[in-house]
């Protein structure tokens, strides 16, 4: 499903390998409530650079956010790291429950905002790589030969690979000194976003050892809907009338179970409204008069269900 797959280089495709591994985001937080899986954590630290790998943005009173249960959650909290660090993570089977997850710099996370070369998303892949137990495909020897990576497909290489080249170019260096040499386009190097394209066959095996033991739990995990849920269409039990509307607009849920959190968002998708209904009237009213006309999106969720509706709001 990715679409860098067509990068990988000739030389291996025999062994680049699909993962067989999606995430989603979660459907409810600890607590069993709702959520989008993203949230949003006023902090008064400025960076969190002074100390890489102290944790500290796992922690609420060193002004970060606890971790959700590990063996629930894959948390990934981003913060400002300073310029000398993408991302730390810890790795499986050692440490702590609460300095569980990916750590990543704002500045490597996604596409838009992020800063070149680190802007296509590959800080994560390689986090979450390490979380699932995968090592640098260099042995983390930096410039010696006795180090391993325990993944018997990937090359033997001396050290990083920090920089970037069209994605076939065959590099060597003292540990493969023979082409195809050692595989600097692996998603364990440190290589630029751009040149980052594959797993082998031996780390996904390696992957999917970690997820069959010391992650096995996040498998079973009740913070995603079954998929069973996610497959009717419920869009029929809720209705929003008049629209267009003046402002003011009436929702009508019907077999919304408990707790149910409406969002508005306007067609650039800054959020404009939030509103938690304990237990939801089949009717309630909304006046977003204060909004000016346009476009939005109301995204109502509660436990059973999810859904997003248009309105249109003129004057
Ligand atoms: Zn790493």
């Amino acid at each position: 499903m990715n679409a860098d797959t067509v990068n990988v280089p000739a030389i291996w495709k025999s062994i680049a390998a699909n993962t067989h591994i999606q995430f989603r985001l979660a459907d409810f937080d600890t607590l069993g409530n709702p959520t989008t899986g993203i949230i949003h954590i006023p902090t008064a630290v400025t960076s969190f650079a002074n100390s890489p790998s102290d944790h500290k943005i796992n922690f609420a009173t060193l002004g970060g956010a606890n971790a959700w249960n590990r063996n629930h959650y894959l948390n990934i909290p981003i913060c400002n790291l300073g310029t000398g660090i993408l991302g730390y993570t810890q790795m499986p089977g050692v440490g702590t429950a609460s300095k569980d997850g990916c750590v990543i710099n704002y500045m490597a996370v996604g596409k838009t905002g992020a800063t070149a070369p680190y802007n296509l998303g590959r800080t994560i892949t390689h986090e979450v790589g390490h979380w699932l137990n995968l090592i640098h495909t260099w042995g983390d020897d930096y410039g010696y030969c006795y180090g391993t990576d325990y993944v018997a497909d990937t090359p033997n290489e001396g050290n990083a690979n920090y920089s970037n080249y069209p994605v076939s170019t065959v590099r060597t260096d003292s540990c493969s000194p023979n082409s195809p040499g050692f595989m600097w386009q692996n998603y364990m190097d440190y290589t630029d976003d751009a040149g980052m394209c594959l797993f082998t066959a031996g780390q996904v095996a390696r992957m999917q050892a970690t997820l069959a033991g010391p992650r096995d739990s996040i498998l079973s995990s009740p913070a995603v809907w079954p998929a069973a849920v996610k497959q009717i269409d419920w869009t029929a039990a809720v209705s929003i009338y008049p629209s267009p509307s003046k402002g003011v607009i009436n929702i009508r849920l019907q077999g919304m179970t408990g707790k149910t959190v409406i969002r508005g968002f306007d067609i650039s998708g800054n959020q404009v409204l939030e509103r938690t209904l304990e237990n939801p009237d089949p009717v309630t009213g909304f006046d977003l008069s204060y909004l000016s006309e346009g476009v939005y999106f109301l995204e109502i969720t509660s436990l059973n269900r999810r859904i997003v509706r248009k309105v249109v709001l003129i004057r």
